[in-house]
């Protein structure tokens, strides 16, 4: 695979965000307790109805404490419609005490730190860790997994290689911007099944075009 130099991945971020200038960080919180609550409910759920849970759910239940002592019953009915409801009550729960337990009650900003908490995965804290401590992290979900191959910026077959490849080309002070440009990029016209590759501006960086026997990942699997 040709290496994108600096300049064509300049070039890419800069088309990127000229297509998508509004592109950010689309859940509701108000500080990093609720980032971590609004992120564990996201997987597998569009962040719209994900913020339309929170909204209800933070009136209810607002700190790590409310959730480590919980009623379990009513919280999985308060996140019900997010789906996985069971795991993520109980990795909310988890999480929340371990906060309480191991951290004096705030979510820790150091990387392995948050990487600890239980039902806390990479994706997670590199969420947590980008958007509520402003730190330089990328985290790989399905779409940045999908566009990432498909532009050529990794070959990569697991999330883990793929935020590698990602962490290597992309500078520090453009990471968290380009996250939110690769989300949106997958999210609206990249798309899985079918991506709009005719008004895709990004065509001539596009190694998916050239071979996409290669980049088709529907048979694979790929991350929540
Ligand atoms: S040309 Fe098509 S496959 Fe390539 S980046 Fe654009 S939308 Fe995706």
């Amino acid at each position: 695979m040709h290496q994108k130099t600096a300049a064509e991945i300049d070039e890419i971020l800069r088309r990127l965000a000229a297509r998508f200038p509004d592109a950010g960080c689309a859940l509701d919180f108000a500080n990093p307790f609720q980032l971590l609550v609004a992120v564990i409910l996201s997987a597998q759920c569009t962040d719209v109805r994900v913020n339309a849970v929170t909204k209800e759910l933070f009136k209810v239940y607002a700190a790590p404490a409310d959730f480590a002592f919980c009623d379990r019953a009513r919280l999985e009915a308060l996140i019900y419609p997010c789906g996985f409801y069971k795991n993520k009550a109980e990795s909310l729960i988890s999480s929340s005490r371990d906060i309480l337990e191991k951290f004096g009650g705030a979510v820790p900003e150091d990387y392995d730190s948050l990487l600890s908490l239980r039902g806390v995965g990479r994706k997670t804290a590199n969420v947590v860790s980008a958007e509520a401590f402003k730190r330089p992290a990328i985290a790989v979900d399905t779409h940045v997994f999908r566009v990432s191959r498909r532009l050529g910026l990794s070959e990569g077959e697991t999330p883990e290689r793929v935020e590698r490849d990602l962490m290597r080309v992309i500078p520090r002070d453009r990471r968290r911007d380009a996250h939110h440009l690769l989300i949106f990029h997958g999210r609206y016209r990249c798309k899985s099944q079918r991506p709009l590759c005719g008004e895709c501006d990004l065509a001539p960086y596009c190694v998916y075009l050239s071979t996409p026997a290669k980049h088709d990942l529907k048979k694979r699997k790929t991350p929540v």
